[in-house]
């Protein structure tokens, strides 16, 4: 069974239209349970369910037959959501006759509703002429074989929608998950990282001939570097090794490949595109073998793929162009693009996977760079060039936008314009209740821009200096002294606040080029701490080169993230006081900073008192906080809708740790996302965090509430959440609160956008 399942998913993964996908469907499926007849409906936007494809009924049924839930068996079964077996379709009550369907031979019906993300996408059906009921195993087989092919529907719908946006659709609409907060409209440029044979953007060559003469100096190239390397490692190789190399030759030499993409060139497809799909569409073929170990030659055409397309790439006359007002899209955006791109042409950012708590949706809130992330259906290697709106309030992205559309975006981008001009009104006043209740608001920075940023909004200080984003931007660690310089400048920026810098925090969905970590697991794995306890010639160089930028400032405070037991805190405690030593003897003259943890994992929220006692600061990471509170990966937008730090598990959880840390008369604040939205900042306050570090593009909206509410107030606020059970009702309690306040701090017309012009919606 899991070998039918495998063959038949991966068959529907390649097909290359959702017509395709469904024949496919329908005959496998009806040669595996060897049954009569096989068919599937797919609901419309009619919420009719449509026969679209069928082996054992009329052809000319399909895109004929069409039921909505109270109509049928199919009907029945959609409106149930569960599959329905039948001895005898015929003496069911909600059995209904389609003459042109020709279905009256058959008795026996199985139908099983086909859910995506609790949603009925279609039916599909197996019936047969003898009367009995299918059997468990036949049941299971179908159910089992729904589940995994409703994914791939939903994304081939989407993607079949995608390639009618070059002729004719306009206001084309994909939905992913709010990443940072703004409107902006451009041009579609499409990230590929290098050699990475999904990401090759669809783009159209105009000079065949010299493509042509390109593509095979690129594959001769490779050829020679492949044969050289085979001869060179003659010696090391074993003769199956040696096979290898053989083998990829022989792709190489093979005219049937090179004959494909160059029939491909010839209709107008730039090479690199051309090879791409040429290879992927051979490696797919091998990956549904049956045979294992011809299964297992997909990764080595897709390894050769690689080898190719690096010099398909590589060529200097095809260096990578920003127009000005560039929406960048991906499959996976991380912080290292951002130093990739001009800061003045980038507008906006779309990546297919993430959410809206990943590092990536962090650093675009901080830099207040529209942001839409998890648009898992996105088509986006055919979208180069493509004009697009970036809706980064609502998490919706749109191609080809018509005048209408970009007229309402532009009001939306006045109205954002006009509350950012009223937030630089407020960068002098102080920020304090209306009862003069003062709370620093600090901020987080990683990038050289969020300082001026940071400053001019009116930041107190640093809570969080993400030191890994510049270990992120290059190809290399940065050497003591490379870093003391980047520490120094920020450090001298922001005297003489203080500048909270936490130690290397790589791992989770931070991984350095040239550090790499595989693991299953990698936010539960080696992250933070864990990898530089574990390197300490990387935490020693890191401290001294934080400790050396602090002479003569002593601003600096050093912050541990991912912290899960004390003696963790004890030994980077150890170091620090041995690297400060040093540095002493060495003829410095510089102060012991104030050393700190991030309270992040569970098992530090309860063991808060203990750390307390030996620290000279504490600070709640509630990003990770609520990761690992609620079980929900924050990269993950599959699982973004329970991805909410208003739970009452993480209120309880900040309150406690607020408590314990000032138990022992230390320090705490919040230097989570958390700290940087309006609501949960006067809860924060309420509760009695120290100082509240957020992206400088949030502090004026925070500094806005908290200016227009009083300190009893807010503990009257606080009093009534923590009394409610439900994260999205205690959301909009706040909600309420704040707009009872009179702060504006989002676009009116955002709630009065009309719906009705939000265009054809492809998910
Ligand atoms: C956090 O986890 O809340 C935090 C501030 O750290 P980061 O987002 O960089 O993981
Ligand atoms: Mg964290």
């Amino acid at each position: 069974m899991l070998d039918s399942l495998r063959a038949i998913t991966q068959e529907v993964n390649a097909a290359d239209s959702l017509e395709a996908a469904m024949k496919i469907i329908v005959n496998r499926t009806r040669l595996t349970m060897s049954t009569q007849m096989c068919s599937i409906y797919l609901r419309n936007e009619h919420e009719e369910f449509v026969l679209r494809a069928t082996e054992g009924l009329n052809a000319t049924a399909v895109n004929q037959v069409k039921v909505t839930r109270e109509v049928g068996l199919i009907g029945y079964v959609a409106r149930r959501g569960e599959p329905i077996n039948l001895e005898n379709a015929r003496e069911h009550p909600q059995y209904r006759y389609f003459p042109e369907t020709g279905e009256e031979r058959f008795s026996s019906f199985l139908g099983v509703p086909i859910v995506h993300q609790r949603e009925v996408l279609g039916v599909l059906a197996v019936q047969q002429g003898e009367r009995r009921r299918f059997d468990d195993a036949e049941e299971a087989f179908l159910v089992t074989l729904c589940a995994q092919l409703s994914g791939l529907i939903a994304h081939t719908e989407a993607i079949h929608s995608a390639d009618e946006i070059d002729n004719k659709s306009i206001d084309v609409r994909f939905k992913g998950v709010a990443g940072s907060p703004g409107v902006s409209i451009g041009t579609a440029v499409v990230f590929s990282p290098e050699a990475d044979l999904d990401s090759v953007p669809y783009q159209k060559c105009t000079d065949t001939e010299g493509e042509l003469t390109f593509f095979f100096s690129s594959l001769i190239a490779a050829r020679n570097d492949i044969k050289a390397l085979g001869s060179k490692l003659k010696d090391r190789l074993s003769s199956e090794e040696q096979g290898l190399f053989d083998a990829y030759l022989a792709m190489l030499d093979d005219t049937s490949l090179a004959r494909e993409v160059t029939e491909d060139i010839k209709q107008g497809v730039v090479a690199p595109y051309a090879w791409s799909r040429v290879i992927l569409n051979h490696a797919q073929t091998f990956a549904s073998m049956h045979d294992p170990y011809l299964r297992e030659r997909a990764a080595d055409v897709r390894d050769l793929g690689r080898r190719v397309l690096a010099y398909l790439q590589n060529s200097p006359n095809r260096e990578k162009d920003y127009p000005d007002n560039t929406v960048l899209l991906g499959d996976e955006l991380t912080a290292s693009v951002l130093g990739e791109i001009p800061k003045d042409k980038l507008v906006g950012l779309v990546s297919v996977k993430g959410s809206g708590n990943s590092h990536i949706a962090i650093l675009a809130r901080a830099m207040g760079i529209p942001t839409v992330m998890g648009v898992v259906d996105l088509p986006f290697t055919q979208l180069e060039g493509h004009s697009v709106v970036v809706d980064g309030y609502r998490g919706n992205i749109y191609f080809n936008p018509s005048e209408e559309m970009i007229r309402e975006f532009k009001i939306l981008i006045q109205e954002d314009y006009e509350i950012t001009r009223h937030y630089e009104t407020l960068r002098h006043l102080p920020c304090e209740t209306l009862d003069n209740h003062r709370v620093p608001l600090w901020v987080n920075t990683g990038l050289m821009a969020d300082i001026l940023r940071s400053i001019e909004r009116g930041a107190e200080g640093v809570g969080l200096y993400r030191t890994e984003v510049p270990f992120l931007l290059r190809d290399r660690f940065p050497t003591e002294e490379d870093q003391r310089k980047i520490y120094r400048e920020h450090l001298e920026t922001f005297a003489p606040h203080t500048v909270t810098m936490r130690t290397l925090d790589v791992g989770g969905d931070k991984s350095l080029s040239y550090f790499p970590i595989e693991e299953a697991n990698p936010f539960l794995g080696w992250r933070g701490i864990r990898v530089t306890l574990d390197h300490p010639e990387i935490f020693l160089a890191q401290v001294r080169a934080m400790m050396k930028a602090s002479e003569g400032l002593n601003n600096l405070r050093i912050m541990l993230p991912m912290v899960s037991h004390t003696s963790e805190l004890e030994m980077a405690q150890t170091l620090i006081h041995r690297a400060h030593a040093e540095l002493l003897e060495e003829g410095g003259d510089i102060e012991l900073p104030p050393i700190g943890v991030m309270i992040e994992v569970p098992a530090a929220v309860y063991q808060a008192k203990e750390l307390a006692a030996r620290a000279d600061f504490l600070s709640v990471g509630s990003n990770d906080l609520t990761q690992y509170l609620l079980a929900v990966d924050r990269n993950n937008p599959r699982v973004a809708d329970l991805y909410n730090s208003y739970h009452p598990a993480v209120l309880q959880a900040l309150q406690y740790v607020v408590k314990a840390a000032h138990s022992q008369g230390t320090p705490v604040s919040i230097c989570g996302e958390l700290a940087g939205d309006p609501g949960a900042a006067i809860l924060l306050m309420a509760m009695g965090y120290d100082v509240l570090s957020m992206n400088s593009t949030n502090l004026p909206r925070v500094k806005s509430v908290i200016r227009a509410i009083t300190l009893d107030q807010a503990e009257r606020l606080l009093t009534s959440v923590m009394k409610l059970a439900d994260a999205t009702i205690i959301n909009q309690y706040v909600e309420r609160t704040i707009r009872r306040l009179g702060v504006k701090d989002r676009p009116e017309s955002l709630d009065t956008f009309s719906l009705s012009k939000e265009g054809c919606e492809t998910s």
